[in-house]
């Protein structure tokens, strides 16, 4: 497979060469071993520890915070580019394929020193705060663990919805969601020029029949900047290319426009902020699902690498299809980034 590097960096119908250069296909769809879906909390610590010792400097750890519970809140770090590109994976503890593809992401960007490693790290600083809900990873559910709350967001008796919590106008000290003000402190201190957010969704069809594998979005709060928006619509399209090199069918996502949700809220903080939604197909497509949103990562920092985002049209991410109808309701049926 190297079909995803040229679909990167051109419009559709175009073939452009890559540079040997400063570029390798990103031969990430094809012959790669399976990794585990949801590596155990310990686990992701061991495993993020040892992508970083075998890194030999090149990756970073670090920990912003700790989960309710005293679980340790990690970002990774890989590369010293001026572009700075923040991942967030699991916000709500039940969607887990986001985190399996951050660690092999760091793992192909931070292990090794190959012409296009080098390159990319040269060019761009990729942070992902890994699992962002370790609590509700535990519990196999949406929210954090604060039983004693009374959330606006979220559920009496479990805990807050993280990904309500965003709000610019909510400061870290005085935010009730502890995962939150880590990503909203970790965000002011990076101060990333992209934001993206991956999560989980059902299972739906595309207006053809065909099945979604995958949705997206961009800042829909009205205040967000015009080119904000016009930003974070052009990381869609990058999102929605790579995913379908990687064979995926992506979607546009049906999201609201609460300011609290983090792809609202880095939008209006100024960010290019999107959420990616994998869907929770069977657990024979799941290998599929994260070398998806592997590839969508990969591009995301190859194509900033290369200054090519500012090429694409922000108009191509209007003509992403709408999210179709559901053949599979996984997650309550309130659940909404
Ligand atoms: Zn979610």
């Amino acid at each position: 497979m190297s079909s995803l590097a040229l679909v990167l960096a051109c419009g559709p119908g175009e073939v452009r060469s890559e540079s040997l250069t400063d570029a390798r296909p990103l031969d990430i769809a094809g012959g790669a071993k399976p990794v585990d879906p949801r590596p155990s909390t310990a686990r992701l610590a061991s495993e993020l520890r040892s992508i970083e010792e075998r890194s030999d400097g090149a990756v970073e750890l670090s920990r912003i915070g700790d989960s309710n519970e005293k679980r340790p809140i990690w970002s990774a770090r890989v590369g010293h580019g001026p572009i700075r590109i923040l991942y967030v994976t699991q916000q709500h503890g039940n969607e887990p394929l986001g985190t399996p593809a951050a660690l092999e992401f760091l793992r192909k960007v931070g292990i090794g020193a190959d012409p296009w490693q080098t390159w990319l790290r040269k060019r761009v600083t990729v942070d992902i705060v890994v699992r962002a809900n370790a609590d509700g990873f535990e519990r196999n559910w949406r929210y954090n663990y604060a039983p004693d709350a009374n959330p606006e967001y979220g559920e009496r008796g479990k805990g807050y919805d993280i990904n309500r919590y965003h709000n610019p106008g909510i400061s870290p000290e005085e935010n009730p969601a502890t995962e939150a003000a880590h990503i909203q402190r970790h965000y002011a201190a990076f101060d990333p020029v992209i934001v993206v957010d991956y999560h989980m969704q059902g299972r739906y069809f595309d207006p053809s029949g065909r099945e979604i594998t995958a949705s997206v979005m961009w800042p829909t709060h009205p205040d967000t900047k015009p080119d904000d928006v016009a930003f974070a619509k052009q990381i869609a399209v990058i999102v929605q290319q790579s995913m379908a090199a990687a064979g995926g069918n992506v979607s546009q996502y049906p999201g609201g426009d609460y300011e609290g949700i983090a792809r609202n809220a880095y939008g209006l903080r100024g960010a290019g902020s999107v959420l990616v939604e994998l869907s929770a197909m069977d657990s024979a497509r799941e290998q599929d699902q994260i070398r998806s949103a592997l590839a969508s990562m990969m591009a995301i920092a190859h194509t900033a690498a290369k200054g090519q985002i500012d090429e694409i049209d922000p108009a191509r991410a209007d003509q992403i299809p709408p999210r179709g109808s559901v053949l599979l309701r996984v997650y309550d049926a309130d659940s909404d980034d």
